[in-house]
């Protein structure tokens, strides 16, 4: 296999282990771009780290922690928790979407935001040691908007100079499609490109829906262009159609372009102890018992939850 980038430092892939692909500590939506100064470090380990222990004893080895920059990304904060709790924790380098962009990054050129992403790579984040092992961005929804446009091809030249795979807050077709175009005229295989939030897409057809078929369609005509598809919302709502959803995408093939994830965690920045956390155990406890009720075997799971993880997350 290969080596990725952990907080603590390159790590061989087969070290990965049962991986969560898309959680958050921290997130800070705050009216201001985010700054280590708008929160407490201690106050957020404090607060969080019963919950990392809480998957540790599940058997969970390895988190990948999707903050972007400018959000709430605190790779200190990320180091002192992997330390505490021996988990695998995996932090990004990149940028999210308006309006939680810095002001210099507007008029900036996709080769000027690349620089930036790849000294990070080479060098620690925000003067730390902590390196990141991915690259995250965000689509706005619909065409994409100029500096969203920008965005993605930054991302593309930094997987190139790198070997980073991507991932983009996605779930919404016509905004995928074209960062695909993007980043294949970049140079970039769509096979190092994660769509995530991809269950969000036709989220209100379900397996019931006549239109279900087409939903189907939607979500299979990504995977044969290549891409990761990353069915993330399993922290919250109903389990049934992302199980069916995966089920079905398996079914087609695709088991091995196929991610699965909570986007649970969540202190919240500016809230009394962070407001309400949602724990992170419910895909071990919950999902695998819905995914082996629509008949998916140990092989299936282990892909999803190991062999998966390790093939996105491997540099090259
Ligand atoms: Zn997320």
């Amino acid at each position: 296999m290969g080596e990725l980038i952990a907080v603590e430092g390159p790590l061989p892939t087969e070290r990965l282990g049962t991986t969560l692909m898309h959680e958050h500590v921290m997130v800070d939506f705050g009216a201001e771009l985010a700054h280590p100064q708008r929160w407490d470090r201690d106050e957020v380990t404090q607060v969080m780290l019963p919950h990392l222990q809480e998957i540790v004893r599940q058997g969970v080895n390895s988190l990948v922690e999707c903050t972007p920059a400018f959000l709430g990304r605190d790779p200190l904060l990320l180091e002192e928790l992997s330390r505490l709790t021996g988990l695998h924790i995996i932090t990004n380098t990149g940028l999210y979407k308006e309006p939680y962009l810095p002001r210099w990054a507007i008029p900036a050129e996709p080769k000027q935001l690349a620089e930036r992403w790849v000294r990070e790579f080479h060098e620690g984040i925000d003067g730390s040691q902590v390196r990141p092992g991915f690259v995250k961005i965000a689509l706005n929804p619909g065409g994409l908007l100029p500096v969203q446009r920008t965005i993605v091809r930054a991302a593309a030249l930094t997987h190139r100079a790198t070997g980073l795979v991507v991932m983009a807050h996605a779930g919404e077709l016509e905004a995928t499609r074209e960062s695909l175009d993007l980043i294949e005229a970049e140079g970039m295989s769509p096979g190092r490109f994660i769509v995530a939030h991809a269950d969000q897409m036709a989220a209100d057809i379900g397996p019931q829906d006549p239109a279900w078929s087409q939903a189907l369609e939607m979500h299979e005509e990504l995977l044969k262009r290549g891409a990761w598809l990353e069915y993330d919302g399993l922290g919250y709502g109903d389990l049934e159609r992302p199980a069916q959803l995966l089920a079905e995408m398996i079914d087609r093939g695709y088991e091995r372009q196929l991610l699965i994830s909570q986007d649970a965690g969540w202190y919240h920045v500016g809230e009394p102890s962070g407001g309400t956390i949602t724990p992170m155990t419910r895909l071990l406890d919950d999902f695998l018992p819905a995914l082996r009720r629509a008949g998916l075997g140990a092989d299936t799971l282990g892909a999803l939850l190991i062999d998966n993880p390790a093939s996105a997350l491997a540099i090259g």
